[in-house]
């Protein structure tokens, strides 16, 4: 029987190298820090690198171990310069958080080509380059890795205004089913998180706005997600503590995505 008191080692990542895409804000600047606390040496990756330098510092000064790679996941060439660079350093990256994300708000009708290809480009296409390369980089080392996709309920629900988005993360969710099926005999696993509204420093102000507050009344716990909401299912899939998981469609919501509202 496994003894209770292992949940500890479970969770641990210590000897795991972490790539967290979209790491220079929000959401992946805080899971870059959790993950650094179980113990991973993380890779943060973005556009702004002054912004991921910083982290890197914060990361550093809590006694984790950190890097910053520039990438931009539009660019497949971008995309391997970010593989080829965590290599340079002698790592491996086995645990790969999926984040990078962009969100263009406007009615449909309003939507340009433009928008559309900003919005699809980055969150289903440079999820797709960043998962694919990375399974490369394990299947040529031999080894087995952790892929979490950071998608969204709105893949799954619709909202007004986000035509692109919802179908990007739809894309998402549904490309990491293909993709666990297809990694599995290499040992990778492949899952989406679906956050619901995570407080982040772009959106509090909205958020906490009268719109904001009747958006939150529709929610079936009636409040929205913290950063910290993520930190569990993260850990799950990243760790041990999951390793039958793969293919799966985690909601982290507090019941928004079985609303019937
Ligand atoms: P932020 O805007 O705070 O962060 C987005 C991150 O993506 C930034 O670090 C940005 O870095 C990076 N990014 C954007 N474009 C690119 C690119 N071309 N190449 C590399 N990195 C890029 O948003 P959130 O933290 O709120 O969102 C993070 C993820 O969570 C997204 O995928 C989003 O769709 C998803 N999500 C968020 C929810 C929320 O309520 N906040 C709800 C559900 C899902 P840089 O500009 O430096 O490149």
């Amino acid at each position: 029987m496994t003894a209770i008191n292992n949940t500890g080692i479970l969770f641990n990542l210590q000897g795991h190298t972490a790539l967290v895409t979209g790491a220079s804000s929000g959401i992946g600047h805080h899971l870059a820090l959790t993950l650094a606390q179980a113990g991973a040496r993380v890779v943060v990756a973005a556009r702004r690198v002054d912004k991921l330098e910083s982290l890197v510092g914060e990361i550093k000064q809590r006694g984790g171990q950190a890097s910053a790679v520039a990438l931009d996941v539009t660019s497949a060439a971008s995309v391997t310069a970010c593989f080829d660079a965590i290599e340079a350093q002698g790592l491996l990256a086995d645990v790969v958080v999926s984040n990078a994300g962009v969100t263009v708000a406007k009615p449909a009708l309003q939507q340009t080509e433009q928008d559309w290809d900003q919005v699809l480009d980055t969150n289903l296409k440079g999820c797709w380059l960043v998962n694919t390369e990375a399974a490369r980089r394990l299947v040529h080392h031999k080894k087995p890795g952790s892929i979490i996709n950071i998608s969204s309920i709105l893949g799954e629900r619709v909202a007004g205004a986000v035509v692109g988005y919802s179908a990007s993360k739809a894309g998402v969710t549904q490309f990491t089913k293909s993709l666990a099926l297809e990694f599995a005999r290499y040992g990778i696993r492949v899952n989406a998180v679906l956050p619901g509204y995570v407080v982040t420093d772009l959106n509090s102000e909205f958020l906490a706005s009268d719109a904001g507050k009747k958006l939150e009344s529709r929610i079936p716990f009636r409040r929205f997600c913290q950063m910290s909401d993520m930190d569990g299912p993260i850990l799950l899939l990243a760790s041990d503590a999951g390793r039958a998981m793969t293919g799966t469609s985690l909601a982290v919501d507090w019941g928004h995505l079985v609303s019937s509202l």
